[in-house]
């Protein structure tokens, strides 16, 4: 049974990588494995094929696994994060970046939650609500350059590294896609604004990681893709 779970995810991981190679673009793009509700063995069996950047969405489930497993994983937290578990989550040590920085205020709370718990600044990218639907979290894309000013001159325990967004489902995979053009052109505004900044673009996940890439994407996050459905969302974290 964790044998033909193991080479399972392996394989799977095996073809996301070797469909990122062959997508052939110009820049280099990191593979995030999301494992929200995934057993701890199943980020191990990826992690022993060489796979170290993780996703998680929950606090709770990542503080638990980051303290099961390796610690030279490189642990991003892509969740809604409410303010009172901030400082649960930039105390993890191998936290490599907040991907879901979606106000002002929520940078302010990570920049005083890092105070005294991480000796350098913690790696953050603006969530940015590229389809303007209600549902979703993230500046609106008119905002972000706003954001990215308030980060860089009033978060000095921050790192604005990047700009992250989760887009429409069902979106066509094969076509140009909205959100990933919206989300290349705010980065552009931003680093017009603030030339000192090489910012990364976080979008892209099972269904449109090479469609991301192609559009410009430096880091993708893929979940059902590597480890297989999910049951359904619970509601309450
Ligand atoms: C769950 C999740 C993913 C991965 O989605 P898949 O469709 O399983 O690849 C990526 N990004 C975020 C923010 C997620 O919540």
């Amino acid at each position: 049974m964790a044998e033909q779970r193991r080479a399972d995810i392996v394989d799977n991981l095996n073809n996301v990588r070797a469909a990122m190679k062959n997508a052939g673009t110009p820049q280099q793009t990191r593979l995030v494995a999301v494992s929200k509700y995934k057993p701890a063995d199943d980020l191990l069996y990826a992690y022993e094929d060489g796979q170290r950047h993780f996703g998680e969405n929950y606090v709770q489930e990542l503080v638990e696994k980051s303290t099961q497993l390796p610690k030279d994983i490189q642990w991003h937290f892509i969740g809604h994060l409410q303010s009172n578990k901030a400082k649960a989550v930039v105390g993890i040590p191998n936290l490599y970046v907040v991907e879901t920085v979606d106000s002002v205020k929520k940078a302010n709370t990570l920049n005083k939650a890092c105070d005294g718990l991480r000796p350098d600044p913690l790696k953050v990218y603006v969530q940015v609500n590229t389809s303007d639907e209600d549902v979703k979290s993230g500046v609106a894309p008119k905002d972000v350059v706003s954001v990215c000013k308030h980060i860089m001159e009033s978060c000095p325990r921050l790192d604005l590294s990047g700009l992250m967004t989760i887009g429409m489902f069902g979106r066509d995979p094969n076509a140009e896609n909205p959100d990933f053009l919206c989300l290349a052109e705010c980065k552009k505004q931003v680093e017009e604004a603030l030339p000192e900044k090489q910012l990364e673009l976080s979008m892209g996940m099972s269904e449109d990681y090479v469609n991301a890439m192609r559009a410009g994407s430096t880091n993708v996050r893929v979940g059902r893709t590597i480890f297989g459905a999910r049951p359904p969302k619970p509601t309450k974290d």
